[in-house]
């Protein structure tokens, strides 16, 4: 018999999980004006809202944090990640921020100014507002399949290199300070960019001269993809993925709360010393001296050694297969997933499962009350309210998709905490046709207001 996949660690410290009832659940989203963010971690079961900071620390990295070296210039625990950085990404020179968002405010102060265009596959949204916020455009050349729940494609990360030459050739290199690749593309799902559209991508952007940066949060699963699916690289470790991938790159921007698997942490790395020296100044301004950037040392610690175990090969087959095998359950439960599945959640098409509700009530989101109530699951919305009004008719905005993310946090649940979660799924199943009503908004903010919308029902 071949023995199954098991996870290459164990558990030594738990976390109690309060168990509740759907009474007590359906008074708790009542209270909270059915909106998930407003609910109290203790009034959730499984929380799958995000897999950013959300992960479990190894017993490594937390004897790291005793380790930290707290002096204000020149510790210890800067050097530690700056050597860290260095041998798994390629990057000589490194600056050490708070989060993904801080490196893209300390970056993009220095590089991006009004009215320039900055092309890549879908940008985050922290980092299309750090764009938008600078009045420059931010392009999005992701391939056409991206779009398509059911298009079965490998590398639905991909950038589409005719959109990419087209935006070139329309506004000129002068207006494009860089080009930005997002490995994985989080916004198409956690799909991840082959090898080969990285590689034809570095010789489009040399050709017209502009520089490439990665937006790399999930750069390590995206290089276990690489193994997984691409022709050639089956027998490549992660490493010599990851340091090939970068090699392409001239500078990286990184939010540690995904796949250096720390609560908190980021950093810029990049290959010029001119780049450097002066985002320096503005890493000075904006996060701290330039060896510990808004950080503890203690935090540097845990995170250079994140770094290691985040790109760890046994540990990313697990990591993708428990997100494929909940997947897999949902698809059994009869329930409708974008597929190929992503590296870090699974994304539920909403329209497609609760056939009767109206898109102006909100599918996905009453989805994501379903599954709270029935069973304290707790997923975000991806759908019209997150898309939110158009800025100048302020009529409501209805994304070709609407979606339920189920983002899975690292090394925290096991499988029988997945088979729950499509135990859950598979109980609505039975009822969905019985949901006919969703919900209308009662409190909105001018902008963002999925964080903050106050709903009732339909
Ligand atoms: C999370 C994320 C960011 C922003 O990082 P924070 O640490 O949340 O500030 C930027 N880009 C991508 C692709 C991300 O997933």
């Amino acid at each position: 018999m071949k023995l199954p996949y098991i996870e290459p660690y164990k558990t030594k410290v738990v976390e109690p999980v309060n168990l509740s009832t759907p009474k007590e659940r359906a008074a708790w989203i009542r209270e909270a004006g059915y909106n998930l963010f407003n609910l109290r971690s203790d009034q959730v079961i499984i929380d799958l809202l995000t897999d950013s900071g959300t992960g479990a620390m190894s017993d490594t990295q937390w004897s790291e944090i005793m380790l930290g070296d707290e002096s204000y210039a020149g510790a210890s625990s800067y050097y530690k990640l700056k050597s860290a950085v260095t041998d798994i990404t390629g990057f000589e020179f490194f600056l050490p921020v708070h989060q993904g968002r801080a490196a893209e405010n300390v970056l993009f102060s220095l590089l991006v100014k009004e009215g320039d265009i900055v092309p890549g596959n879908s940008h985050f949204d922290t980092t299309k507002g750090h764009i938008e916020f600078r009045k420059a455009l931010a392009i999005d050349c992701t391939i056409d399949e991206a779009g398509d729940t059911s298009a079965n494609h490998p590398f639905k990360g991909n950038v589409d290199l005719r959109k990419l030459e087209r935006v070139i050739d329309k506004n000129g290199t002068g207006k494009i300070p860089f080009i930005l690749l997002t490995i994985t593309n989080n916004t198409a799902g956690g799909q991840p960019v082959s090898m080969k559209n990285m590689r034809e991508l570095k010789e489009m952007a040399d050709s017209y001269g502009i520089p490439l940066v990665f937006d790399s949060a999930r750069f390590a699963e995206n290089a276990a993809f690489i193994k997984m699916r691409e022709k050639g690289y089956e027998n490549s470790s992660i490493s010599e993925i990851v340091r090939e991938t970068f090699s392409l790159a001239d500078a990286m921007t990184m939010s540690s709360k995904k796949d250096a698997i720390v609560n908190m942490g980021g950093f810029i790395a990049m290959k010029s010393e001119e780049l450097y020296n002066k985002a320096s100044i503005f890493n000075i301004m904006f996060e701290g001296y330039i060896t510990y950037g808004g950080m503890s040392g203690r935090d540097m610690n845990a995170l250079a050694a994140g770094l290691y175990e985040g790109t760890e090969e046994r540990y990313l087959i697990s990591r993708l297969r428990q997100v494929e095998y909940l997947g897999s359950k949902l698809k059994e439960a009869g329930v409708t997933v974008q597929e190929p599945f992503g590296g870090h959640a699974i994304f539920i098409d909403a329209t497609g499962f609760l056939r009767e509700v109206p898109r102006e009530q909100f599918p996905a989101q009453t989805l994501a009350i379903e599954a709270y109530t029935e069973g304290g699951v707790r997923g975000v919305e991806i759908g019209a309210l997150l898309a939110d009004r158009d800025p100048v008719t302020r009529k409501n905005r209805y994304p070709k998709l609407e979606l339920l993310r189920l983002a899975i946090p690292r090394r925290v649940y096991s499988s029988s905490h997945m088979d729950y979660v499509a135990a859950v799924f598979a109980n609505i199943s039975e009822r969905r046709d019985s949901i006919k009503k969703g919900f209308r908004i009662v409190k909105e903010a001018p902008i963002m207001r999925h964080f903050t919308v106050g709903l009732e029902r339909v």
